[in-house]
């Protein structure tokens, strides 16, 4: 098995164009969770490298700069069509490296060509403002501006599409790119890599040198670009220890953060709810991915007329879902990334026993042998808030609340650090309307009658409190990556001063 993952994933680097020498005799070991044995050997990159990496993306902007954004869209239209041509072998790839279903992993590139066809439009569109003047013979315009070298550090499960999300805007508005991968993902980051350079070639001579690079390598790495004063943008995707960390140290130096961190989204299930369709939402948003999304549904708060008719049921789902290989089965859930993750869920389950949770699965699935990490997921009643359920582990737990009231339920759907996801299911428009308002969820995203994740590319993506604040994506996200500058032009030929102001010099 691990002999046929690993010249699976070679054949696929070798097709997407990554050279055998990246991925072979490096230092760090790449394993596949569908097996856990190791896959690959990439090259790390060393600090002085790094350095010179950031130092050559700052140069590149001094071009890519001047480069019209309309054109600048062009090497982004060219890089949607590489991973439409690529979208099978990159999709395959991010199955082994990361054990996404198929049909998970071949979505994951979807999404990039999405963001691609979003930044392409976005292109002609970076649209800035004209303002009334006060002051006779005066115009007011506020325009934007390319940042500058934009550090992308992105989390392990969605290993490819979180830079697509940062690097089609940031190229479209200007902007140089420096990838620092998860160290468990680098093989899917070389892909990608490999195809950038391909769009960059193709779309000629106004492409700098070195506008979109890599660094392979662990926190260090990321270090170094959290802390260069040539990186203005550090958009950091990853857990909320991490952004603690990241976001201090780019404030520190005046740089700007977006920070996209871990969630504890929830969904409400009201007394209008179609429980059909709340059954098949609960179960992919709970148990897609092998609930390693930021978005995944880890608290359900159900109002206790319908608590008998829904939980029971759901407990029988959980008990039937497959689980099984991504590669040789058609099972709806993978692995885990790895040990580390099982033993977090454990405990987690241990926790909520402890806190008077009954535990419903969650027990490790034998599918690959000792060093593979599958999980039957787990749905845990849980009498309150309280232990885990108030934190994120990365693994398939679904904690399941009771309640009384609309007011009570919202409250407990707030009451938890974190503010990514959240979604209602049911029929009465006040009660949804109640859900969506001011007074509402607090989350960055707030849907109804479907789960809280699987997020199309179209809107701001991102999430309050702990998840960070930050935005990626469609919308308006992309002004992160630019800079804001305000024009006063005095066309007359008198000098009035705002506010009335006098200086008469004579
Ligand atoms: P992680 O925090 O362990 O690592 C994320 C990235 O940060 C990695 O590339 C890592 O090398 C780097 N890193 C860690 N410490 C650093 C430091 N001090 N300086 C610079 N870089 C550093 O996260 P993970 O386990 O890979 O991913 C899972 C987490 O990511 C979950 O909490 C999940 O909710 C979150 N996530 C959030 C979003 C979102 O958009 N909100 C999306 C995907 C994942």
């Amino acid at each position: 098995m691990t002999n046929l993952i690993a010249s699976e994933a070679h054949d696929l680097l070798v097709r997407l164009g990554v050279p055998a020498a990246r991925f072979t005799g490096g230092t760090l070991a790449v394993r596949s969770p569908v097996t856990g044995e190791e896959i690959a050997r990439v090259v790390e990159t060393g600090a002085d490298e790094a350095r010179r990496t950031i130092g050559e993306a700052a140069e590149a902007f001094k071009a890519w700069r001047r480069v019209p954004a309309p054109h600048r869209g062009e090497l982004v239209r060219l890089l949607g069509e590489e991973l439409r041509a690529g979208k099978d072998a990159l999709g395959r790839l991010v199955t082994l490296e990361v054990g996404k279903v198929v049909s998970e992993g071949l979505g994951e590139v979807q999404e990039m060509i999405d963001i691609c066809d979003f930044a392409v439009g976005l292109s002609r569109q970076l649209y800035g403002l004209t303002i009334p003047s006060e002051r006779p013979d005066h115009r007011l315009t506020e325009q934007w501006h390319p940042a500058g070298v934009v550090g992308v550090i992105s989390a392990f499960n969605f290993p490819v599409a979180v830079w697509s999300w940062n690097a089609a805007l940031a190229f479209v508005c200007g902007d140089p790119v420096v990838w620092k991968p998860s160290e468990k993902t680098p093989l899917t980051a070389l892909a990608v890599q490999a195809l950038l350079d391909r769009a960059v070639a193709r779309f000629g001579d106004d492409a700098p040198a070195h506008l979109g690079t890599l660094l392979i390598g662990g926190r260090e790495i990321g270090e170094l670009l959290v802390d260069d004063p040539r990186v203005p943008v550090v958009s950091a995707t990853g857990s909320t220890r991490m952004g603690r960390v990241v976001g201090e140290r780019v404030a520190r130096r005046f740089g700007k953060s977006i920070l996209e961190l871990g969630g504890n989204n929830a969904s409400i299930v009201t007394p209008s709810a179609d429980l059909e369709l709340t059954l098949r939402a609960v179960a992919f948003g709970a148990m897609g991915t092998a609930g390693q999304r930021c978005t995944t549904l880890r608290r359900l708060i159900v109002h206790e007329s319908v608590y008998d008719a829904l939980v029971p049921r759901l407990a029988q789902i959980y008990r039937s879902i497959s689980v099984g290989s991504p590669i040789d089965s058609d099972a709806l859930v993978g692995p885990l990334i790895d040990g580390a993750a099982f033993e977090a869920m454990q405990a987690s389950l241990r926790d909520a026993a402890a806190h008077g949770g009954v535990v419903h699965g969650g027990g490790r699935v034998d599918v690959n042998g000792a060093g593979s990490f599958y999980a039957r997921p787990a749905l845990v009643e849980m009498p309150a808030q309280v232990g885990p359920v108030r934190q994120e582990t990365f693994a398939p737990i679904l904690y399941v609340l009771k309640y009384t009231d609309l007011d009570e339920a919202i409250a407990l759907q707030n009451d938890v650090p974190q503010g990514l996801s959240s979604s209602i299911f049911g029929n009465d428009l006040r009660e949804i309307e109640q859900f969506l308002s001011g007074a509402g969820s607090d989350c960055g995203i707030a849907n109804v009658n479907m789960g809280p994740s699987g997020a199309e590319i179209g809107g701001a993506f991102g999430g309050e409190k702990e998840t960070g604040g930050g935005r990626e994506s469609g919308s308006d996200a992309w002004r992160a990556y630019m800079r804001r500058q305000t024009n006063a032009i005095n066309y007359g030929r008198t000098l009035p001063l705002a506010q009335g102001v006098r200086f008469d010099i004579g």
